[in-house]
């Protein structure tokens, strides 16, 4: 087993979600893994989702955070996130604070060398997981349920493949009631 250099690192954004700070060790991280040109100055101020890869992603990022500055929750989601010679599980614990801004801090829970055979690598990353996100409440249906985002993710380890989720907006049943009586 291989661990790298850093096991924790803390972000946070504002109600915007733009960043509003990075500690050491998340610079760390990143320079870790492959962008070096990132320093404190050039990510303070960018949108977060500059930093995240795919729209089925960015989709269930958005719907979480919707609702944990609603009701200001803190949930972690477990997630992979590869490096060219490591796999490497992590968890992400997402806090609510006040006005809006949202705090994160990244975990390292286990690493292993990668396994350089891609055919293999798909192979054993399974199929591409599909998810339906309701545009209006932002539960998601996965396997005849609607679930809370962070619930989805949990469960369905929705960020543990390697394959980015498939996403698909439309309005759940309680929602098009909701709206079929406002329209009464
Ligand atoms: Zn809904």
């Amino acid at each position: 087993m291989v661990f790298p250099r850093v096991e924790i690192y803390t972000y946070a954004i504002d109600e915007s979600d733009l960043i509003e700070f990075v500690d050491d060790a998340w610079l760390a991280f990143a320079r870790d893994n492959g962008a070096a040109e990132l320093t404190r100055d050039s990510v303070i101020g960018r949108r977060l989702w500059d930093f995240i890869d795919g729209s089925g992603t960015r989709h269930f990022y958005r719907a979480l955070f919707e609702r944990i500055r609603l009701e200001q929750l803190e949930t972690v989601i477990p997630f992979r996130c590869d490096s060219p010679e490591l796999q490497r599980w992590m968890e992400l614990r997402v806090l609510g604070a006040s006005k809006g801004r949202i705090e994160f801090s990244g975990r390292l829970l286990r690493a292993e060398k990668q396994l350089h055979v891609p055919l293999i690598n798909s192979l054993l990353a399974g199929p591409k997981q599909r998810f339906s996100i309701c545009s209006l409440c932002r539960r998601v249906h996965a396997f005849g349920e609607w679930l809370e985002p962070e619930v989805a993710m949990q469960r369905f380890h929705v960020f543990e493949t390697v394959h980015e989720p498939a996403v698909e907006h439309l309005v759940c049943d309680q929602c098009a009631e909701l709206l079929g009586n406002a329209h009464a």
